[in-house]
């Protein structure tokens, strides 16, 4: 009422006033409008900004970002790759060592004196002893793989659950790992590296007894059994493999170098410098390759191995070796996979662990699958599937402590075998590894 009656008199009050004031209005009302928009504009922006970030409105900043992180991922990737080793290092006078075909390859500065030296070290350092745990012998497990990915992601997988079985294995038994991922030696790369690396090892560490090799494609398969070692006090080098097809039918396969027990003592650090000369890569394996082949029965042509060179070696040195040398094969200390892997059903129905022989394999290796490289003697799905068969037997004796098993032996998914319990005690007595320990006894 008042409204109209001011508009009224407004509109009666002269022609000016009536003409200024809805003009007025109108022009408020525009400037309200106008200001309504741009504050649900602002507020539009500002949900936008919090649903899709800030960063992907439209920022061609960003998006360059984003292409030189790809870019630069990339480009190391390609650089790890590449056939540059990165593990190729300077000596330390910063000159690459050449090798001259003359001179024999040698490990490092010839060492003569070393159980000597080793054994007054140990006087001197009572704080790290050789033997522990009521006598049993330090035992370092020493494995590795190459510097650089796998060619296919799913090869460092099974490094990765490769390694965890036997850091499992190593904890349950009181063994000490190491995992080299470094050439330490340029000239012995591949399946020679473990030659330096086993003797650095040796020489860095003296209260370790005996270092134990084991490959990448190597796996324990069965948690309980322990290598005898009381049975090898009278011996240097622990090697599964057999006698007869070494000295008679001298076969390339009469040992395997995937695992392997060495002393560490100076005939060891002997056996390491008399072993190695065939393996500096190039012209040397190459050539020392074709004297394995011509030598050892049954070996394709390929350059030098370290497993056929220390066949060679033995047959060709026998006297001066092998009465240090123990070949075992009592049980499992290597066990070729084919043939145990399609076996684990009927190992479940008939034995139990602690065996380590064909009933029960103690390690399972998967030779010629190479499934960290590109070129297998097997189909890759074969050896894939099997490796993950053993490495979940393995993984259900060690799940079992704890209450699991996986729900098969191609299934990473695990199911409870037993309930919880408010008194737990009782369960480590009945399921722990360590009291129910068997040593192989056959010799
Ligand atoms: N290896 C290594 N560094 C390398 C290449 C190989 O430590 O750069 C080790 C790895 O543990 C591997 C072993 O050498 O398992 C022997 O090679 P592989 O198992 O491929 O030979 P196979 O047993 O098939 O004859
Ligand atoms: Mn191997």
């Amino acid at each position: 009422m008042g409204q109209k009656s001011t508009a009224n008199g407004a509109a009666s009050g002269g022609g000016r006033g009536s003409s200024v004031f809805p003009r007025y209005r109108q022009i408020q009302k525009t400037f309200n409008n106008i200001k309504i928009t741009v504050l649900c504009g602002f507020v539009t922006i500002l949900v936008l900004r919090g649903t899709i970030g800030v960063g992907n409105l439209g920022s061609s900043s960003a998006d360059a970002e984003q292409k030189a992180l790809v870019e630069e991922t990339n480009r190391i990737l390609a650089e790890i790759r590449s056939d540059k080793d990165p593990t190729d290092t300077d000596d330390i006078n910063g000159e690459a060592a050449s090798i001259n075909p003359n001179v024999t390859y040698t490990l490092g500065p010839k060492i003569t004196d070393w159980d000597e030296e080793r054994e007054n070290w140990l006087k001197q350092n009572p704080q790290f002893p050789n033997f522990v745990n009521g006598g049993k012998p330090r035992i370092l497990l020493v494995t590795g793989s190459p510097p650089n990915p796998c060619d296919n992601p799913i090869g460092d997988h099974y490094l990765l659950k490769s390694v965890k079985n036997k850091i499992d294995y190593c904890r349950l038994h009181g063994i000490e790992i190491v995992y080299n991922l470094a050439h330490l030696d340029k000239e012995l790369a591949g399946y020679w590296a473990k030659l330096p690396l086993i003797r650095k090892l040796m020489l860095s560490h003296p209260e370790v007894e005996w270092i134990w090799w084991m490959d990448s494609d190597a796996m324990f398969t069965d948690m309980v059994f322990e290598v005898p070692l009381s049975k090898y006090a009278n011996y240097n080098l622990v090697i599964h493999g057999y006698p007869d097809l070494l000295f008679e039918k001298k076969s390339w396969i009469a040992l395997n170098t995937g695992s392997f027990l060495l002393r560490n003592c100076q005939w060891s650090l002997d056996l390491l410098d008399a072993w190695a000369p065939m393996g500096p890569k190039g012209l040397i394996r190459d050539e020392a390759g074709k004297i394995l082949t011509a030598n050892l029965r049954g070996r394709p042509a390929f350059e030098a191995d370290d497993q056929s060179a220390l066949i060679y070696l033995l047959i060709t040195q026998k006297g001066e070796w092998m009465d240090k040398v123990f070949v075992e094969n009592s049980y499992y200390l290597h066990g070729f996979w084919l043939g145990l892997v399609d076996k684990y059903e009927e190992m479940l129905e008939k034995y139990r662990p602690g065996l380590g022989d064909e009933r029960w394999p103690f390690v399972t290796h998967f030779v010629g699958c190479k499934p960290c490289g590109s070129y297998g003697d097997y189909p890759v799905e074969k050896c894939l599937r099997s490796m993950e068969r053993a490495f979940n037997f393995a993984d259900n004796q060690v799940l079992k402590l704890y209450g699991f098993r996986h729900r098969g032996l191609l299934s990473p998914k695990i199911k409870r075998i037993r309930n919880e319990t408010a008194t737990p005690l009782e369960l480590v007595d009945q399921f722990d590894i360590r009291s129910r320990v068997v040593r192989g006894s056959k010799s």
